[in-house]
């Protein structure tokens, strides 16, 4: 379970608080939606609850923040600024690696991870920049997926692609997070509301406006 009690935050050099009191909580494989204006939170929010304080100042947080970041993913808007290598099999062997795979398994765990997001390549040591928008997307799943996460994390991971990858990537996170708790943050929710069970909105300060199952939400607004 992620859980943040009376959560409020104050960023170093802003003068208003973010986040009045948030207290909020996610159950095991919940699939929750988080909305809300730009500035409102969300992807600070996303890095409380995986564990990750980033420069705030004020953040009394109720949660076992070890547990939490030991079994985590993360998925941002660019994938190329979290590859950590050049070439497509060695980015999840990095991952596998860290995770003390032996070596001998290496290679088909890698074909294994990229299978799973619908990446057969014909020659898996590719340079990831020959990749187009939605498979390095896709690769960065994998790559996170590669890490055996408990909680999937995706910050507006379509933010960058075009309607094709942007289609791609939905319908890979609807194939592999099904036994995963996964909180979303994303602006364009047409392919996102097929995957969640939940959306949470936050207000211009933070302030949690409404909460519930997606029919619910929208039939209100
Ligand atoms: P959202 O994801 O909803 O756009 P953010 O969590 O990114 O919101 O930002 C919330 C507020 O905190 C914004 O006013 C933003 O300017 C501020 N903020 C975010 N990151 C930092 C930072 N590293 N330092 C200072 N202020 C920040
Ligand atoms: P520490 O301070 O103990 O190194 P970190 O917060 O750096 O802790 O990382 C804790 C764990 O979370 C590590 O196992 C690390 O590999 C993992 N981790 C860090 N950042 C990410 C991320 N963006 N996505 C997935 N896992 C991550």
């Amino acid at each position: 379970m992620l859980e943040v009690k009376n959560l409020r935050a104050k960023y170093p050099n802003e003068t208003s608080l973010l986040f009045k009191d948030v207290s909020l909580s996610i159950q095991q494989g919940e699939k929750v939606l988080l909305v809300g204006p730009s500035g409102s939170g969300k992807s600070t929010l996303l890095q409380i609850l995986a564990g990750l304080i980033p420069d705030v100042i004020e953040v009394p947080i109720k949660a076992d923040k070890r547990k939490i970041s030991e079994s985590y993913g993360m998925v941002f808007q660019d994938p190329d600024a979290q590859f950590c290598m050049p070439y497509v099999d060695e980015e999840i062997a990095f991952v596998l690696e860290n995770r003390n795979i032996p070596q001998q398994n290496m290679a088909s765990l890698i074909s294994q991870y990229l299978d799973r997001v619908g990446l057969q390549l014909a020659d898996e040591h590719v340079s990831i920049q020959e990749l187009s928008g939605g498979m390095k997307q896709r690769l960065a799943i994998a790559s996170v997926l590669a890490l055996e996460p408990e909680v999937l994390f995706l910050d507006e991971p379509t933010a960058m692609l075009d309607q094709v990858g942007t289609k791609q990537v939905w319908d890979t996170l609807k194939e592999v997070s099904e036994d995963k708790t996964v909180v979303i943050v994303e602006h364009k929710i047409d392919h996102v509301l097929p995957l969640v069970d939940r959306v949470i909105i936050l207000d211009e300060i933070g302030a949690i406006v409404a909460d519930g199952e997606p029919n619910d939400i929208f039939s209100r607004f």
